[in-house]
C-alpha cells in the first residue's frame, strides 16, 4: 500500500540553501545571518567539491589535492534569499579580521567581486557592518546541516573546532597507473 502524507518527510539535518560563489562578473552582496564563518579541507573530485573525510578519505586516497573552502549564510539584496556563500582560505582573511573587530559576522554587509572580473581572479571581500534595525535579519540558519544536505552526509556530525587537527595527506605522485595512464584529477573551479 502506499503511504500517503499530505506533509513531505522532514529533512533530519534541517533545511538545504543554494550555494553561491563569487561569480566572474558582477558581485556578490550579502547581509550576513550566521556569527562565525564555518570551514573544512575539501577535494574537487567527480566534478564536484566534496568535503575531506580524513581518515580513509577516498579523494586523498586517490591522491587529490585538498583546499581549504569556507562557508557563510546570509540574505540577498532584493529577494532576501537565504543562501550559503563559498569562499576560499585567502579570501577568507578579511572576513575573520571583520569577526575578530566586531566579535560577530552577523549583520555584516559583505561585497565580493573577482580582480579584473576575471574567471579565476582573485576574490576582493569587504565589510561593513549593517544596519541591524533595517535588515530584519532572519535567524542564522544551520551552515553544517546545510552543507550536510549537499554532501548528501548524514544527519550527525562532529562539533566544529578551531583548528584543523589533522590535515589531509598531500601526495605529489599519481597513487596509480591504470592502462599506462595516470589518474589526473579534473581542473577544479575556483570559488
Ligand atoms: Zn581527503
Amino acid at each position: 500500500m502506499p503511504q500517503f502524507t499530505t506533509q513531505p518527510p522532514e529533512d533530519p539535518r534541517g533545511h538545504g540553501l543554494p550555494l553561491i560563489r563569487t561569480p566572474a562578473n558582477g558581485k556578490i552582496v550579502l547581509a550576513i545571518t550566521t556569527d562565525n564563518l564555518i570551514g573544512c579541507p575539501t577535494h574537487w573530485y567527480g566534478g564536484r567539491t566534496v568535503p575531506c573525510e580524513g581518515e580513509n578519505c577516498q579523494p586523498c586516497l586517490e591522491g587529490y589535492p585538498w583546499r581549504w573552502h569556507g562557508y557563510l549564510a546570509g540574505i540577498l539584496p532584493g529577494t532576501r534569499r537565504h543562501v550559503l556563500m563559498e569562499f576560499t582560505a585567502q579570501a577568507a582573511e578579511q572576513i575573520t579580521q571583520y569577526r575578530d573587530s566586531h566579535q560577530t559576522l552577523r549583520a555584516a554587509i559583505l561585497t565580493a567581486n573577482r580582480h579584473r572580473n576575471r574567471h579565476n581572479g582573485r576574490v576582493i571581500v569587504s565589510l561593513k557592518p549593517g544596519d541591524n534595525d533595517h535588515l530584519h535579519l532572519p535567524p542564522a540558519p544551520d551552515v553544517i546541516g546545510a552543507l550536510s544536505i549537499l554532501w548528501n552526509l548524514p544527519a550527525t556530525k562532529g562539533e566544529p573546532t578551531d583548528t584543523i587537527k589533522r590535515l589531509p595527506t598531500v601526495r605529489t605522485t599519481p597513487p596509480h597507473k591504470s592502462n599506462g595512464k595516470a589518474t589526473k584529477p579534473n581542473t577544479a573551479p575556483t570559488a
